[in-house]
């Protein structure tokens, strides 16, 4: 037998000082810290108050003690909790006094690791616990609360079981060999594929839309000096980020700031205008202007209105040259109110590849409602925000990988004669990506459901 692993102890609560701050322990049997620490029995599940105590009877502090025995905890395995007072002096005493009763501290993670391996959640969920931490808007913690609750794993367990449906009427077709392909099409086998198809695009969506609420855009703000960046990136942000100064030449530093639109967080990057220039400090911001461009996610090109006929000058399309040409852009033509120019906006394939246009007013605000539905249709966000679910990357790659594999999968039943071992091995493989998201795949869960599932009376 494999002994249990190792009781483990944290101070589960922030650094710094507060109302209350709570040691946490996890272990197969935490008797002897809580003769220890409590001095005293307790109740599962009951607020005892208590003091807790050094080896020699002195307290340490005074709180509420709760204990989780197994299975019923976080973990799984007996949980037992110290609300002392938010004191980080007072709360390393009570987490040494534990490691000192035989408790090793945990390391960054391991209650939601012990937490999956026990079964108490999947991995998806796992994951949704650090998301919904580390939230850095409403939506985001939302979102993350979802997959947490197990919505997400949900939604994966149903395409889950969906492909299993198919693999095993594809397998049991694969024993009449003269008949397979009209078995299949008399299941209506591609009606089913193409609605699971649908469903996981839906999903896709949706956590495309998720990661984007977890990861936030990158916007960069372009143009020359003077044109208007800070004043529009204040109106973007409703406060006065960056200096606003009528002498061209001064946004010298990149700005970084970050919003909120609809609950996405906007991370902005004003510049330091991109011109050749002498000056050495103004050629410094420059540089730093190039990096942010690299990593953006989005170009904000700040025009001035005024220039005739509203056609970028030359030095505004020496500017869009130097873009990667995948950046998506948006050309703002700022100082509308100057130019007596109508506010609108307007999609034009004019100089180059087909990009927005917006005529606005930092100084009024007039318009600026349309920029940001054009930044809110860049940010991919192709579900609502409240179905999204907080996807990481490797979510979004498993399930496009599982795409990738039902569009294959699609493709061989297109065939007259289709090889079904090839059309099965499809589906097994779009099974095997979803299941990495919830870390439950094991053959063996695949025979289970096939048994228990679809007698085929041999
Ligand atoms: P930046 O150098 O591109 O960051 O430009 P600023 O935001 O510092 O603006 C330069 C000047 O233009 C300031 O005096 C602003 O008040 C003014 N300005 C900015 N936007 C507008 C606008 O839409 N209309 C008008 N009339 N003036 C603006």
């Amino acid at each position: 037998m494999t002994p249990p692993p190792p009781t483990i102890a944290a101070i589960a609560t922030p650094a710094g000082r507060g109302g209350v701050g709570i040691v946490r322990v996890a272990g197969a049997n935490l008797d002897a810290i809580i003769a220890g620490v409590v001095g005293r029995s307790l109740e599962p599940r009951l607020a005892t108050v208590v003091t807790f105590h050094d080896e020699r009877g002195a307290p340490l502090d005074s709180g509420i003690a709760l204990l989780f025995p197994a299975p019923h905890s976080y973990t799984g395995e007996t949980v037992l909790e110290l609300h002392g007072h938010g004191s980080p002096a007072a709360l390393r005493l009570v987490l040494a006094r534990c490691v000192a009763l035989g408790a090793r501290l945990a390391e960054p993670g391991e209650f939601t690791k012990r937490a999956f391996l026990n079964g108490k959640l999947d991995l998806a969920q796992a994951e949704s616990v650090a998301d919904l931490i580390e939230a850095s808007t409403a939506s985001a913690a939302r979102a993350a609360a979802r997959s947490l609750a197990g919505e997400f794993s949900r939604e994966i367990r149903i395409l889950v079981d969906g492909l299993i449906e198919l693999r095993m009427f594809t397998e049991a077709t694969l024993d009449f060999p003269d008949e397979d392909i009209e078995l299949l099409r008399a299941d209506n086998a591609a009606g089913k594929l193409g609605a699971l198809r649908a469903r996981l695009a839906d999903l896709l969506a949706r956590a495309q839309t998720g990661a984007r609420l977890r990861d936030g855009l990158s916007v960069v703000l372009i143009g020359r000096p003077n044109v208007g960046k800070s004043s529009l990136l204040n109106r973007l942000a409703r406060e006065e980020a960056a200096i606003v100064t009528p002498i061209p030449g001064t946004t010298r530093d990149t700005v970084e700031r970050q919003i909120e639109l609809d609950g996405i967080p906007l991370h902005i990057v004003d510049t330091a205008g991109l011109r050749d220039t002498a000056d050495e400090v103004e050629r410094l911001g420059i540089d730093r202007t190039w990096a942010a461009v690299e990593r953006a996610d989005l170009a904000l090109l700040i025009v001035d209105a005024r220039a005739a006929a509203n056609v970028l000058d030359a030095g505004d399309r020496a500017l869009l040259a130097r873009l990667r040409e995948v950046l998506p852009r948006i050309v703002v033509h700022n100082k509308a109110d100057l130019a007596d120019a109508a506010i609108r906006i307007e999609r034009r394939d004019d100089d180059g590849p087909a990009r927005t246009h917006v005529w606005l007013s930092a100084l009024t605000g007039a318009g600026v409602e349309l920029l940001e539905d054009a930044m809110r249709a860049h940010a991919g966000v192709g579900s609502a925000i409240e179905d999204a679910f907080l996807a990481r990357a490797r979510h979004i790659a498993a399930l496009r990988d599982a795409e990738l594999h039902l569009v294959a999968a699609a493709h061989q039943l297109t065939n007259v004669s289709p090889p079904l071992e090839l059309f099965a091995e499809e589906l097994r493989s779009a099974q095997l990506a979803l299941s990495t998201i919830t870390g439950e795949f094991s053959a063996d869960d695949l025979l289970g459901e096939i048994f228990s599932r679809f007698c085929i009376g041999k």
